[in-house]
């Protein structure tokens, strides 16, 4: 009755065993190291076991245990993070010992294969103890494993080899940092516009259509300076000809008396931002160089600072535009210095038609400034 406990179980152990052995061939894995050849062999097997297992005819009965199935669906530990493990040597044990099996059949073979090294497959005796030929493994990074002297890796491993290789290599050349260009030497804006040509300094190059260098008269008392080229701006490379532009135009011809043509305007930075971000810092700074010429070009007596992105470049300080609005600040640069007037971006006013009020009084300020002969009132 028990012997005939212990035949069933292990019948069930060996159905699960080879159920498992036929997951794993078709998913291409291997798990349980055990060789099929042996486990094809195990229902004679298990009999003899089962009886030398057998409790003596004194022993009291006992129950049937119940059957332990293996877990198939459990995923195999290699699939997990594809990482370099130095593979066992070859004396490391990394598996019990096999169950004995009857003298006519051969002990099943515990495989001390390892998931990433193919060269240490399990022997097979039908091969006379030999290990099977490899299949073939498609490489990984081919210009490292080419260099390597290991054995191919599983795709997504290094070989020994390819490690090797990979920490002699030297590293990736950097991008080479723009060629120094003087923006101090031309003297007028025509010059500084060929000096500039099609510049590269920083990345907003990549995503611009069209460079907007400025524009306006050359011999202007008023410089207006925004923070950027907006999309139509860059499709025609002028500044301040979109929506926020005719607000501007409305601005200078309803307060100040004139339009754009009297005035010189340009941008922070003469390339539009990917969609229509603000400017990184370390644009603004490429590009600073190149406003700094126009003012020491132009050398204007008023400046219009229009919004916080131009306020916070121009004065290369974090204070908000809301209580900057308004000031009169001293704006100096290489070879020179200008009163500056805060005040909102027209952009702001066409989200907040009530900012207009304060735009209003501050453009009074500046049209009382360019009347009393571009002199501004002491900064605020
Ligand atoms: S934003 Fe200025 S520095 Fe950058 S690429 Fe354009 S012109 Fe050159």
């Amino acid at each position: 009755m028990s012997a005939d406990a212990d035949r069933a179980e292990l019948a069930e152990l060996v159905r699960a065993l080879q159920a498992h052995l036929a997951w794993e061939r078709m998913c291409g894995a291997q798990v349980l190291p055990v060789d099929p050849a042996a486990v094809a062999r195990a229902p004679s097997a298990a009999a003899p076991r089962a009886e030398a297992r057998a409790p003596a005819p004194s022993s009291p009965p006992r129950s049937a245990p119940a059957p332990r199935a293996p877990e198939p669906a459990r995923p195999p530990p290699r699939a997990a993070a594809p990482s370099f493990t130095p593979p066992p040597s070859a004396g490391q044990p990394s598996a019990p010992p096999p169950s004995p099996g009857p003298p006519s059949a051969p002990p099943p073979q515990r495989s001390v294969a390892h998931p990433q090294r193919p060269d240490v497959g399990p022997r097979r005796p039908d091969l006379g103890g030999q290990r099977p030929p490899l299949a073939p493994q498609p490489p990984s990074a081919p210009a490292l494993v080419g260099a390597a002297s290991a054995a191919p890796a599983r795709p997504g491993q290094l070989s020994l080899g390819a490690w090797g290789a990979l920490a002699a290599a030297p590293p990736p050349a950097s991008a080479p940092p723009p060629p120094p260009v003087d923006f101090s030497a031309p003297a007028d804006l025509e010059g500084l516009r060929a000096l500039l040509g099609d510049c590269t300094r920083c990345g907003l190059c990549e995503k611009r259509d069209k460079l907007v260098f400025g524009v306006g008269d050359p011999a202007a008392r008023l410089l207006i300076v925004g923070e950027a080229p907006g999309r139509e701006e860059d499709r025609r490379g002028e500044p301040f000809v979109g929506e926020s532009g005719q607000m501007l135009d409305r601005m200078l011809r309803n307060v100040l008396g004139f339009g754009r043509e009297a005035v010189y305007i340009a941008n922070v930075v003469k390339c539009r931002p990917p969609e229509n971000r603000d400017p990184q810092p370390e644009e603004i700074a490429r590009c600073r160089p190149v406003l700094h010429a126009q003012l020491r070009i132009i050398r204007p007596a008023l400046v219009l600072v229009l919004g916080r992105v131009a306020f916070q470049a121009l004065f290369d300080t974090s204070e908000g535009i809301t209580r900057a609005r308004g000031s009169w600040r001293t704006l100096r640069y290489p070879g020179g210095e200008a009163r500056a007037l805060v005040t909102f971006h027209p952009a702001y006013l066409l989200r907040e038609p009530d900012a207009k009020r304060l735009v209003f009084e501050d453009l009074m300020a500046m049209a009382r400034a360019l009347a009393d002969g571009g002199e501004a009132p002491p900064p605020t």
